[in-house]
């Protein structure tokens, strides 16, 4: 067992802190309230590799491991979490999707395009009346011809309306129920295909979320993503994946909580010494930061098991459970640490503490990574 990390990757965490202390963290309060998507800031993240992480090189990615994706999704969301959701939306979801289920066509020409972050990737899974339950997707698509029609409405898509590439699913065939379920790749500006209401949200704010609607969208049997019918169980195969990142993700948010906390206390003064003194003040941060070492564990853990080509559904459901519940925690004590001042916009934790509820509902609610786990526990 070795917990070390190698020079690769301690190099690539400087690369990646050096991008989103640079270019993310000067503006992340400007697109926060303006709710704007960063594009050229997402460009830049493309042009250094970080949009194709876990592809193959001659696909245009970066070759990199699921640990190495890992240190990147913390990296971003130590600064910036809702830059990071776009990038784990557009990689784990969009882009990974068409890598697991696409053929060699679909692979060249999508993926490179998607790695460099020339394209921008959405993935649409959710409905308004299918959420948890995803296997109740009501959207359809109709054979006609060589064609395939597409109808319904898909709601919670991150970067919807910024997305050039959209991996939408929809239902082949009703009467398979989850099992008639496919996956298309759809392209901008296909007729029939559009992004709806963008929705004004709480947290995350300069990642886009709303809705893509499908009004007799036509597309080619080519579109279609695997095989009619699987698009359903390539989706679960691809948040197996997706939740190590939302994980990350989580982790990384702990971690900048935890170090605005920590900053702070050090310098914050109340009856004559640093609060960092008071052994309440104290006794936080030592929780924060052994909470967030264990959620590093199990995500590192999880990245390490999906690297060896291992089912990783219970360990990485665990991982998003404790990490995502973690980072709540943290950026939550981080705020109590700053008094009044954590309740102002001029101090980081007041973003962590609103971006941070995604973690436990984005990608399967805590209820359901909980569902995923028992599932496994009881089949043994
Ligand atoms: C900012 C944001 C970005 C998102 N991005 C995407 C995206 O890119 N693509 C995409 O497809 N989706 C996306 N989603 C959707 C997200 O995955 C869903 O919101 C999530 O899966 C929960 O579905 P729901 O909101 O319909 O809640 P519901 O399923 O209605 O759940 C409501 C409550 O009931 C609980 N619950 C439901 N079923 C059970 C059960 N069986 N047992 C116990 N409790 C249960 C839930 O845990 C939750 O507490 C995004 C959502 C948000 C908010």
């Amino acid at each position: 067992m070795d917990f070390g990390y190698s020079q690769e990757q301690t190099h690539l965490r400087k690369a990646v802190r050096e991008f989103a202390e640079g270019e993310l963290a000067p503006h992340t309060m400007e697109w926060d309230e303006s709710q704007e998507f960063p594009i050229d800031a997402f460009k830049k993240a493309g042009k250094l590799g970080f949009l194709g992480p876990v592809f193959p090189e001659d696909l245009g990615g970066a070759g990199l491991s699921y640990i190495d994706y890992s240190i990147l999704m913390e990296e971003l969301a130590r600064v910036d979490p809702s830059v990071a959701l776009s990038v784990a939306a557009h990689v784990s979801l969009c882009t990974n999707h068409i890598y697991i289920a696409g053929n060699r066509e679909q692979h060249l020409k999508y993926i490179p395009k998607l790695a460099s972050g020339e394209w921008i990737g959405c993935w649409s899974l959710t409905e308004p009346e299918a959420g948890s339950d995803a296997g109740g997707t009501r959207s359809m698509a109709v054979r006609d011809g060589d064609s395939w029609v597409l109808n319904g409405s898909k709601t919670f898509c991150t970067n919807a309306h910024v997305a050039q590439v959209c991996v939408g699913m929809a239902v082949t065939d009703r009467a398979a129920s989850s099992r008639g379920i496919s996956a298309f790749v759809l392209e901008e500006g296909t007729k029939g295909l559009r992004s709806g209401k963008k929705e004004n949200k709480l947290g995350m704010r300069c990642s886009p979320t709303g809705e893509i609607i499908f009004s007799d969208c036509r597309v080619p049997d080519s579109q279609m993503l695997g095989k009619p019918g699987e698009g359903f169980v390539d989706s679960l195969r691809v948040l197996d994946g997706g939740r190590i990142s939302i994980a990350a993700l989580s982790l990384g948010l702990a971690q900048g909580a935890y170090e605005a906390g920590l900053k702070y206390a050090k310098t914050r003064k109340q009856f004559g010494r640093p609060i960092s003194e008071f052994q309440a003040i104290q006794f936080k941060l030592s929780d924060m930061a052994t909470q967030i070492d264990a959620a590093r564990l199990m995500v590192y853990r999880a990245a390490w098991l999906k690297d060896k080509g291992e089912s990783v559904n219970r360990e990485s459901a665990m991982a998003k459970l404790f990490a995502s519940e973690v980072a709540v925690k943290c950026a939550d004590e981080a705020l109590q640490i700053h008094g009044g001042y954590g309740f102002i916009k001029d101090y980081p934790v007041e973003k962590f503490y609103r971006d941070v509820k995604l973690c436990t509902i984005g990608e399967g609610t805590s209820e359901i990574q909980r569902l995923v786990i028992a599932r496994q526990l009881l089949k043994s």
